[in-house]
């Protein structure tokens, strides 16, 4: 069987080597010839709105996959009468606007920033003086890891806010929440509506960026009402795949911030700290197989290394700890890796966290 993922980045290249070990075959479509997948699989290199190579993806596939939100959904619409397409444009495009994102959370009862979309210099001083300041404006669509996004102090910064992001594309601007930490939630979803969701991962996030996950996260309360509010987002789209909802958490309460319908950043814990991974559960579901356990192995971390990728012997000196390079050429602010270890126990999971962050991120801090 092969499955066709549009986008090559390090998540379908996980995604690849979770499974060749099921058997699966891999064909990836990507815009760059060096995408991370393209090591691993061959790559078709077009853009994600080429019709014909698209085309030629999915006659070659059996279903097709992607492992980025932001493909666009009109371009894997004309594929998916050839070839079905797992999970739904529907959850795509919802993932793809942030005010679609924040109507479905409401429609859910899944509580969430007070919002507006703005489209106007006017309407964002509306939307300043209902909300209040400190906010964050944004785009609506193509933003990730922090980017397209303005924090909002004063009258005056959000001006400044609206001439950096407004005019080009369609803005929202939400309350700034004083988070206490963030958590995501993940799980998937499979053809028969069978369920598994992973524990509750605590995230610690520097420029808009992930730096460092730690999984299980307690308190259960915060787990079972995550997990609920996952569930009913898997149940409303007849999801089939993993899901990902990030959450702050504020006075012990959560507000959901977004959701990814994809493997995710905060998951890669789940390769070694997890009895079935994110990345083989994704595939388990879209392929029609049962899902694997989620249940954790110990207690995991991950460290994002970013920019520029230690030397492996430096990370691999520290007993028990995981490497993953993927492959891309070192520039700032670029995801080039991550590390994974796993512990007996909270304590001693944060123990030796602590010393992997002096060396590998010096500016995340744990409490
Ligand atoms: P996003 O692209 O929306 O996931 O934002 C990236 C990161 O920016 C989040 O994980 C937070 O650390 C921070 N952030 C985004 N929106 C807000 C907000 N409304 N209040 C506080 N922090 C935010």
């Amino acid at each position: 069987m092969t499955i066709g993922v549009v986008g090559g980045g390090q998540l379908g290249r996980m995604l690849a080597l979770a499974g060749y070990p099921l058997g699966l075959d891999f064909l990836f479509l990507d815009r760059s010839p060096s995408a991370p997948a393209g090591q691993v699989a061959p790559l078709v290199c077009a853009e994600f709105t080429d019709a014909a190579r698209l085309t030629e993806l999915a006659s070659r596939c059996d279903v097709v996959t992607f492992d980025w939100e932001n493909v666009p959904v009109h371009a894997l619409r004309t594929i998916a009468e050839s070839c079905p397409v797992r999970p739904s444009l529907t959850a795509l495009a919802t993932a793809q606007d942030r005010a679609s994102e924040k109507r479905l959370f409401e429609r859910l009862r899944i509580p969430t920033t007070r919002w507006r979309s703005v489209e106007s210099p006017r309407e964002l001083a509306l939307a300043v003086r209902r909300i209040g300041l400190p906010g964050v404006l944004k785009t609506r669509r193509l933003g990730y890891d922090g980017k397209g996004q303005a924090l909002v102090r004063t009258h005056e910064e959000a001006v400044a806010a609206w001439a950096r992001l407004g005019g080009a594309a369609p803005l929202l601007y939400e309350e700034h929440v004083a988070f206490d930490f963030e958590v995501s939630i993940i799980g998937a979803r499979s053809r028969r509506g069978e369920t598994a969701v992973y524990p509750l991962c605590r995230n610690a996030h520097a420029q808009g960026i992930l730096r460092l996950t730690r999984a299980p996260c307690g308190p259960a309360r915060l787990q079972l009402l995550a997990a609920r509010y996952l569930l009913s987002a898997l149940g409303h789209f007849g999801y089939v795949g993993v899901l990902t909802i990030e959450f702050f958490v504020r006075a012990g309460r959560l507000i959901a911030n977004e959701i990814a319908p994809r493997v995710h950043n905060s998951g890669h814990w789940t390769i070694e700290g997890a009895v079935t991974s994110q990345f083989e559960n994704h595939l388990r579901a879209i392929t029609g197989l049962p899902l694997g356990s989620t249940r954790p192995r110990g207690h995991c971390a991950m460290i994002n290394l970013i920019g520029k990728l230690p030397p492996r012997a430096q990370v691999l000196a520290h007993p028990g700890v995981h490497l993953h390079d993927y492959g891309k050429e070192p520039r700032p602010g670029r995801k080039l890796g991550h590390c994974t270890l796993v512990a007996a126990t909270s304590r001693a999971r944060d123990a030796r966290v602590r010393r992997l962050l002096i060396e590998l991120a010096p500016d995340i801090r744990i409490p």
